[in-house]
C-alpha cells in the first residue's frame, strides 16, 4: 500500500483537474459552454464588490478582453443583468437572473458538490485546508491574488453589537455593513488574516 511519501504530485494536480472538467460535461445539453457555466456559479457565490468582469476575469485567471464577449453574450441571452456599482460609478455590477437559477437548478456541478457531501466532516475540513492552500500557492505563482471569504479576511470587523436592523460585521477595506448570508460569498478584495482566521 502506497504511503503519501510516494504520492506522486503531477498524478496529483491530474486528479484535481479532471475533477473540475467533470462538473462541465453534461452542460454542453442546455447550450452553455463550460465557461459560461463557471461564470453563472460565479456570479451566484461572488459578494456585491465582486460581481464585475474585471473581477471574474481575475477569478478564471484570464484577461478583462477574452472573457467581456463571453459575458455580453450572457447579458444578451437573459442570464445576467448589469446595473451601476454602489462602490465604483464607472464599473457595473453583474447580478444572476431568474433565468440563470433556474439553469443552476440543473447545474452538472452538482454531481461535484454530492459527492464532497459525502465525505466525512473531517475528511472535507482537511480536503479544504489543502486545496485552499494548493490556491494560494498557485495565486502566488501567477502574482494573483486568491479569492477568499471574510471569515479569514484581514479586513473583516466584528463591533459585537447588534443595533436594530444593523449587522454586527462590517468590511474595513469598504467601510460597508456585511450581512450574515455575504460572509460565505467569494471576494476579489480577500486578504488573508495574518492570524489565520480573523473571526472566531
Ligand atoms: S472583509 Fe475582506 S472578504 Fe469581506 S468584503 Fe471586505 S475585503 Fe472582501
Amino acid at each position: 500500500m502506497k504511503n503519501n511519501a510516494q504520492i506522486d504530485p503531477r498524478a496529483l494536480a491530474e486528479l484535481i483537474a479532471q475533477l473540475g472538467r467533470s462538473g462541465h460535461g453534461e452542460g454542453l445539453q442546455s447550450g452553455l459552454t463550460p465557461v459560461q457555466w463557471t461564470a453563472l456559479r460565479y456570479f451566484a457565490r461572488a459578494n456585491r464588490f465582486s460581481r464585475t468582469i474585471s473581477a471574474f476575469a481575475e477569478y478564471h485567471a484570464t484577461t478583462r478582453g477574452t472573457v467581456s464577449q463571453m459575458i455580453k453574450s450572457l447579458v444578451a441571452q437573459g442570464y445576467l443583468t448589469r446595473t451601476r456599482s454602489d462602490q465604483d460609478g464607472r464599473s457595473r455590477r453583474l447580478d444572476l437572473t431568474a433565468k440563470a437559477r433556474g439553469a443552476l437548478a440543473d447545474d452538472p456541478f452538482e454531481a461535484l458538490v454530492r459527492a464532497a457531501d459525502a465525505e466525512a466532516a473531517g475528511a472535507r475540513r482537511q480536503l479544504d485546508r489543502t486545496l485552499r492552500r494548493m490556491l494560494r500557492h498557485v495565486a502566488r505563482a501567477r502574482s494573483a491574488r486568491p479569492f477568499g471569504t471574510c471569515p479569514s479576511c484581514e479586513h473583516i470587523r466584528e463591533d459585537g453589537r447588534c443595533p436594530e436592523g444593523r449587522s454586527p460585521y462590517s468590511c474595513g477595506l469598504f467601510l460597508a455593513p456585511l450581512t450574515r448570508a455575504e460572509l460565505d460569498q467569494l471576494c476579489v478584495n480577500f486578504e488573508p488574516a495574518s492570524s489565520g482566521g480573523a473571526l472566531p
